[in-house]
């Protein structure tokens, strides 16, 4: 056991100087009395020590000199038997020992007190948070050098400053309410929760912190412990995370446009090429109908153009022939003929000569005022010729008789409805036609007794060069229909049929007013 001067020399001098004194009365000095108790005092003395074992070494060392100083009476000649004055000290060195544990109890307390309390001041100076304690009026009582490191302050610096010193001055008036808010409930809790809270360093500069507070009370008054947490780290990878996170949405968001964008043009690319299918498909139709029409017209024109012309042709050799022979009759019969095929020649150029100025679009409707019934009786009497023995013409006018529309064209209607109404009937039927004008239109209705049109047939009546089944034995192009109802379309109207094979056939034409 060793103890360094100074420190530990004065509670060891003195408890010496008193074991010593007790012990030098007790065996020489004061005859009869006991003085073993006042080893008590010693004993309290050892709450001066540190170590426990100190304490019993004192007792052992007290019960000792008890016993011995009893030993040293009696061989100096005292009365009383030895074992007597043996037992007489036996509550003393009870007394003694129940000191020495008191004591002992003591040391211990204050061995763990202080043990915790150095453990605390480590947890203090060692935390690497910043603690920070205020009194009641907001003035800093303790500061851990890791607040003095986070604030920028020397060791001490902060002490007695006030906690406003480590807020930012814009921040005071909240920093205010919060403390107001503490103040009227306190208990831990975290300052600011949700809230940007910054603190001021020496320097003036600011940064991020997370504060929990925790209020106690000692017998010096009411304190509050704040713990401070450095945000900067963290506010960087939030702001960082919130950067990445505007980025991605941007990300997204083109991302977003790039795919609509490229729907768009997939959608485009798709509806051009079904364009450009469909231009196919109809280029296709035209050039197969363009084929069809070519074969269509090769034979019509190499029958429609040889039957005249070989007509004209016989008619013509026959003529010199009956010339020769001075034979007036045949000479008539066969220029007849001769007159009848260059006519069918000419109602073929003259429709050939339609189609051409139709398809070129060079054909405009002229409208004007014009008396139907005479344009009618016009045009039965230049058909006059082609009428079959025994066909007999009617015609029905209802309504008033002038109307506006084109006379030409609507010549060539009447002439092409007429000459198949006669071509498409035998001889001894009735050819009936009837107009009506009303406000609203005007009705052309040519109705025959004729051979009437197969019904597989009818849909394609109006094509270009489309001649029924039943039709082949009698002249014809195919194309009067067709320019027929072209004119009637310039003239905004409209155009039908109703037949019966073998029965008949009604035409009709309306044309609005
Ligand atoms: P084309 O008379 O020169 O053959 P059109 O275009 O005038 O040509 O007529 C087309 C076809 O319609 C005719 O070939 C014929 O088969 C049918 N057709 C037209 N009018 C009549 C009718 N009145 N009766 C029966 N068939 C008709």
């Amino acid at each position: 056991m060793s103890y360094k001067f100074g420190t530990v020399t004065s509670p060891i001098l003195l408890v010496g100087l008193f074991t010593a004194g007790i012990f030098s009365l007790d065996a020489w000095v004061v005859e009869e009395s006991n003085l073993s108790f006042t080893y008590l005092l010693v004993i309290m003395l050892g709450l001066l020590f540190k170590e426990r074992n100190d304490v019993v070494l004192l007792s052992v060392v007290a019960t000792t000199l008890t016993v011995v100083a009893v030993i040293i009476r009696y061989i100096n000649g005292s009365e009383a038997p030895l074992d007597q004055m043996l037992f007489a000290r036996t509550l003393s060195v009870a007394g003694i020992w129940t000191g020495a544990y008191l004591v002992i109890t003591i040391l211990t307390m204050k061995r763990d007190e202080s043990a915790q309390e150095e453990q605390f001041h480590a947890l203090f100076r060692f935390a690497t948070n910043g603690i920070l304690v205020a009194d009641h009026s907001g003035e800093l009582v303790r500061v851990n050098p890791a607040a003095e490191r986070l604030f920028g302050y020397e060791t001490g610096e902060l002490i007695g400053m006030k906690v406003e010193a480590l807020i930012p001055q814009r921040l005071s008036r909240i920093h205010e309410r919060h403390r107001n808010d503490f103040r009227a409930n306190p208990r831990p809790r975290s300052m600011g929760t949700g809230l940007d809270l910054y603190a001021l360093r020496k320097d003036g500069s600011e940064f991020p912190v997370e504060v929990s507070l925790s209020p106690f009370r000692t017998i010096q008054g009411e304190f509050v412990m704040a713990f401070i947490v450095d945000n900067t780290i963290r506010k960087e990878n939030e702001q960082r995370i919130v950067r990445q996170n505007q980025k991605l949405e941007q990300l997204a968001v083109a991302l977003q446009n790039l795919n609509e964008g490229l729907e768009e043009k997939v959608r485009d690319r798709t509806h051009e090429l079904e364009q450009a299918k469909n231009d196919l498909a109809t280029a296709l139709a035209a050039e197969r109908e363009i084929g069809e029409l070519k074969s269509r017209f090769v034979s019509m024109a190499s029958h429609e153009f040889r039957t005249p012309l070989s007509t004209v042709l016989s008619s013509a050799a026959l003529i010199s022939t009956y010339a020769e022979r001075q034979d007036v009759e045949n000479i008539k019969k066969h220029a007849a003929r001769i007159k009848t095929a260059v006519n069918n020649l000419n109602t073929i150029l003259t429709e050939f000569l339609s189609l051409g100025k139709l398809e070129e679009g060079k054909t405009e409707p002229k409208l004007q005022e014009t008396n139907l019934p005479a344009l009618i009786e016009d045009v039965h009497s230049e058909i006059k010729g082609m009428f079959r023995p025994g066909q007999i013409f009617e015609y029905h006018h209802d309504g008033q008789k002038t109307v506006q529309l084109d006379p030409a064209l609507f010549k060539h209607v009447l002439f092409n409805l007429f000459s198949n109404a006669i071509k498409y009937s035998p001889e001894n039927t009735v050819i009936r036609v009837y107009t009506k004008v009303s406000p609203a239109d005007v009705l052309l209705r040519v109705v025959d007794q004729g051979m009437g049109i197969p019904k597989a047939d009818q849909k394609h009546l109006f094509g270009r060069f489309f001649r029924a089944a039943n039709a082949t034995n009698v002249q014809g192009t195919g194309l009067g229909l067709y320019i027929v109802r072209r004119y009637v379309e310039l003239m905004n109207g409209q155009i039908g049929f109703v037949s019966e094979e073998e029965k008949g056939t009604e035409f009709w034409v309306k044309l609005q007013c």
